[in-house]
């Protein structure tokens, strides 16, 4: 049978999420055509993509870079154009058919509206999206008769175990997490560690923003948010269980008692190219997993008073609102002060909290109201340290 080749774009193309998305699609060139590359100033590596994928249109949200984009692109049959406004105009384009969101944070919101207003499916990197407007997202999605097929690799094992199941509702979901690099240590470690280690993952190779998160455990704050709007559940649904090997990718449990898990390797290139293909699998020549190498697959409950992060995230999820908002805005001012050595690690928590203290709460936040309260977020985090 044949299918219908999927027209793409793939916001955020120069990251670990963009470059494997590409991964994909050059292994299956029947099924998949880029439309659309963007990134924020890589240019190098933009023009590189474009001239092997030959897309419709390239953006750099850097408007600094157009010109070297554009020269280098001069013989090339591909339209150029900068900044984020731009992006926000091209996912709208009537040839695609999903717009791949792989831009990190906040940055990423915008253009995901904007894709979804136009229609387009969305397979979702940028949890960020979810956690800071899930209400306002998953309304829009609604109403304009729009899949969100999700790409991290927790929720993609949920959809995957839903597959068959949607009228069977969900009684309990089981989000795992490796743990990150620090796991098992205490808050005296932790007050000494470096950006050096804690951009070490275990398991994961990612951008540098979501590898801070993995070790604060944020990450999995962001998650649970990001779970609750994706398949609709409520905060006592959903429970986190620290997983070291990341073999099993979360599990799902039905009202019989029975439960579901999806396994595999940790290789975030299957995630990407299910939420591509949906509903077919596709074959892949990803390494499989193989039982004898993992005699013991081992369970922890997470120690949340040294990670203090990841009830934070349960606390806003509680909360509704902003509040999770305002937590993302705190969470990326942190994380780039860590990263840039302003601040010291068990200090991210901190800001975060104050932060959620301060900035005033709104029960039913517009978008405007969004765009408010990560900018005031925004400012009070930064005096925080
Ligand atoms: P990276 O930092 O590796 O890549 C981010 C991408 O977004 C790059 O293409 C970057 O461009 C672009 N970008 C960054 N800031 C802006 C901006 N302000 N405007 C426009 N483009 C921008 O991130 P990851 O690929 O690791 O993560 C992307 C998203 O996917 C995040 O939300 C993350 O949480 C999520 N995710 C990632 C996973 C992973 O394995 N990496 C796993 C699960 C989820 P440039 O290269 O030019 O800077």
């Amino acid at each position: 049978m044949s299918v219908k080749q999927k027209h793409i774009a793939i916001l955020g193309s120069t990251g670990s999420i963009g470059t494997q998305a590409l991964e994909v699609i050059r292994a299956h060139p029947k099924d998949f055509v880029v439309e659309v590359l963007t990134a924020n100033g890589n240019a190098d590596l933009l023009i590189k993509q474009a001239i092997e994928f030959k897309p419709n249109c390239v953006v750099i949200a850097d408007e600094k870079k157009y010109q070297t984009v554009k020269d280098a692109l001069g013989k090339h049959d591909i339209k150029v154009f900068a900044g984020n406004k731009s992006i926000e105009q091209v996912v709208q384009m009537e040839s695609i058919d999903i717009v791949l969101t792989a831009i990190v944070g906040y940055a990423g919101l915008a253009s995901t509206i904007s894709a979804i207003k136009a229609k387009k499916q969305i397979a979702l990197a940028n949890k960020e999206t979810l956690v800071v407007a899930g209400d306002l997202v998953t309304s829009l999605a609604k109403e304009n008769g729009v899949n969100i097929y999700p790409i991290d690799s927790e929720h993609s094992a949920i959809f995957q175990c839903m597959a068959g199941e949607w009228q069977n509702p969900i009684e309990k979901i089981y989000l795992t997490a490796s743990g990150g690099p620090f796991r098992g240590k205490d808050k005296n470690f932790l007050a000494s560690v470096k950006k050096e280690q804690a951009l070490k993952h275990p398991n994961w190779e990612m951008g540098a923003k979501i590898t801070i998160d993995s070790a604060t455990l944020m990450n999995k704050g962001l998650e649970v948010i990001e779970a609750k709007w994706l398949f609709h559940l409520k905060p006592e649904q959903i429970e986190v269980i620290v997983h070291p090997q990341s073999i099993i990718h979360s599990v799902v449990q039905f009202k019989d008692g029975s439960m579901k898990a999806q396994m595999g390797l940790p290789d975030m290139r299957l995630p990407i190219q299910y939420a591509l293909s949906f509903p077919n699998r596709l074959t892949s020549d990803f390494k499989r997993f193989n039982f004898l190498d993992y005699p013991n697959l081992s369970f922890e409950k997470p120690d949340t008073e040294t990670f203090r992060c990841l009830s934070l995230g349960f606390e806003a999820m509680n909360k509704g609102g902003n509040a999770a908002c305002v937590l993302n805005a705190a969470n990326e001012i942190a994380v780039t002060a860590f990263l840039t050595d302003k601040i010291s690690f068990l200090k991210i928590s901190e800001v975060i909290e104050k932060t959620m203290e301060k900035v005033s709460f709104i029960q039913k936040p517009s978008y405007e109201d969004y765009v408010k309260s990560d900018a005031e977020a925004r400012k009070i985090a930064t005096t925080l340290y």
